[in-house]
């Protein structure tokens, strides 16, 4: 068995082509995704898309019936063999933290050190709780401590044996909403000082956003789109993984002489489709704008919600069934019932085959 380091050493983590299968069901179906040393990375995707299967394959919980997981060049599960999840060098935090209530802070991290003298596990265990900022909760048992200090302590616990790769489970969804941001931020300044490549599951788009330098977006067990935040924002592979980050308004349009043509204007046409394709043409409300008087599709105002930091605005346009939302951060400009104009940069259009519509995703 390695000697697992104290300091961690980032590592890169790579699953290549992996599946799983549960009975007949494909829980991960062929899933390849490299993680670089350091690097934060979010599996994002709905409640039951494999992230956990994922992670736990990972961590050597769960052993998958294909492909390989390295970490560092080693093969920790692989056809030539598998390691113990001691072995591995991770380090896991789920979604409860699952301290022992009946184990004072420092005993709950120094079980992270089983197997070490005493005196060394007691020393590398008050490092990693002033390493959380939470020296001086030591001697105090986790019913003192409020959901986000616990959270840090089920961190220190994870990160004090040194893993090469850090993996969390939902580690902030028990959290309510206040303290989720904080937590999240101070997380992350951890993982940074650390220094530690981490994996992280979320079914929540804004905080894959918030805290990982990539995401990989996962549907029904396969790998969706891998990139950073900007990237899967900007440039959604289909129209399911657009419809994941925000509302979408989503028109018909149509494909002649090269142009995208809908009722949100005419755009030159991707170089995948020809003529007389019948496309879906999206547009996230905060990506239009709004004016009185200029260029854009012509509307009437049928709604207005104020949100605090926006104006949610309902544009009913002719020719469409339902109300265009629009998000406005020029609070209060516009009402029920104003004549407008919504215009779309070119750019933040997304065009997708009509075959993409809701339910039909292939
Ligand atoms: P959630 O956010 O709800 O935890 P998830 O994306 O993490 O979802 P998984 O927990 O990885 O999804 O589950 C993926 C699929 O595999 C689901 O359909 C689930 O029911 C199934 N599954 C997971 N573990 C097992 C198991 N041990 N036995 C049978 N089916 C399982």
């Amino acid at each position: 068995r390695r000697a697992v380091p104290e300091i961690a050493i980032p590592a890169r983590l790579a699953f290549e082509r992996v599946s799983l299968s549960f009975a007949a069901h494909a829980a991960i179906n062929d899933v390849s995704i490299s993680v670089n040393a350091g690097e934060i990375l979010c599996l994002l995707g709905p409640s039951g898309c494999g992230k956990t299967t994922l992670l736990r394959i990972a961590a050597g919980i769960e052993t998958q019936d294909a492909g390989r997981v390295v970490i560092d060049g080693e093969e920790v599960a692989g056809a030539t063999r598998t390691l113990p999840p001691e072995a591995r060098g991770v380090g896991l935090v789920f979604q409860d933290y699952a301290l022992f209530p009946h184990l004072t802070i420092l005993d709950n991290v120094r079980f992270g050190l089983r197997g070490r003298p005493a005196a060394e596990a007691a020393r590398m265990a008050r490092t990693a709780l002033e390493r959380v900022r939470l020296g001086h909760y030591a001697g105090h048992y986790p019913h003192h401590l409020s959901g986000g200090e616990q959270q840090r302590v089920a961190l220190a616990r994870a990160l004090v044996p040194g893993p090469r790769v850090l993996l969390m489970d939902e580690p902030f969804s028990g959290l309510d909403r206040r303290l989720r941001d904080k937590v999240r931020d101070e997380t992350i300044a951890v993982l940074g000082e650390a220094g530690i490549t981490a994996v992280v599951v979320t079914h929540d788009p804004e905080e894959a956003m918030r805290i990982g330098d990539r995401i990989a977006l996962m549907r029904k067990g396969r790998l969706v789109q891998l990139g950073a935040p900007e990237e899967l924002y900007r440039h959604p592979v289909d129209i399911e993984a657009a419809r994941f980050f925000s509302e979408l308004n989503e028109v018909a349009g149509r494909v002649e002489g090269g142009l995208v043509v809908s009722v949100l204007g005419r755009v030159p046409a991707p170089a995948r489709l020809k003529d007389g394709d019948e496309v879906v043409v999206a547009a996230r409300p905060h990506d239009m704008r709004l004016s009185s008087a200029g260029i854009g599709t012509p509307g009437r105002v049928v709604s207005r919600r104020y949100l605090g930091e926006v104006d949610r605005i309902e544009v009913a346009v002719a020719g469409l069934a339902a109300p265009l939302e629009v998000r406005s951060v020029e609070i209060g400009r516009f009402s029920v019932g104003d004549s407008l104009f919504i215009d779309v940069p070119p750019e933040r259009l997304h065009i997708f085959p009509d075959g993409m519509r809701a339910g039909t995703t292939p």
